[in-house]
């Protein structure tokens, strides 16, 4: 059976309705809120502008990394929810199934539309997104990029491979590493993500 992504939006959207006290919305094994998205990305670009032009591409990293490790953890939860088991795992043949399943909430959670145009078991993934979130703030905000500027969903794509063929959680996390070859953010059709094994880990 194919991933149906509409049937698991569904699921999130009747799951969401039940909220604590304090917003927290308690779902697919995890403790989900909402969060405008100019907020985050308010954060997340002016953190990388305080930073400054000598540290900048630490500031990324650091983004990159925090998405990477959300969604490892994030992701862990979702897949050992009861949601999962009842409203996903049914749709799920094989193991490549279970990164459409993970792309599904996430377009479920708003996190855009993604879109797993290419994967490579254990090698390589590609995920595309044509309306990123993050892509469309940044326009919003300051313009035209000078570089890639999707770095919720550039760790997020590491994630999901890190989760499938990274090995036993939690010792999987950053065994795979991906980058944007394509940003709406700087001008392209799309945003476009390739996860591969990172090449800074010796025992990848
Ligand atoms: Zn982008």
């Amino acid at each position: 059976m194919a991933i149906d992504g509409t049937k698991i939006i569904h699921a999130v959207m009747e799951g969401s309705k039940i909220r604590e006290s304090k917003g927290i919305i308690p779902l697919f094994g995890v403790y989900l809120s909402l969060c405008a998205t100019q907020y985050y990305n308010k954060l997340s670009f002016d953190f990388e502008e305080k930073m400054g032009k000598k540290r900048e591409s630490e500031a990324r990293t650091l983004l990159i990394g925090a998405a990477q490790e959300c969604g490892y953890a994030t992701f862990q939860g979702i897949r050992d929810s009861w949601e999962w088991k009842q409203v996903v795992a049914p749709m799920i043949e094989n193991k490549e199934d279970q990164i459409l399943g993970f792309a599904a909430v996430a377009v479920a959670f708003g996190w855009g539309d993604l879109e797993v145009e290419e994967l490579i078991p254990g090698e390589k993934l590609i995920i595309r997104v044509s309306d990123s979130y993050e892509a469309r703030g940044y326009l919003e905000q300051h313009g035209l990029a000078k570089s890639e500027k999707c770095y919720m969903l550039r760790g997020v794509a590491g994630a999901f491979m890190d989760l499938i063929y990274g090995g036993d959680y939690p010792e999987g996390l950053y065994v795979f590493s991906a980058s944007e070859t394509l940003c709406r953010a700087k001008g392209d059709a799309y945003c476009e993500f390739i996860a591969r094994k990172s090449s800074h880990r010796s025992d990848a």
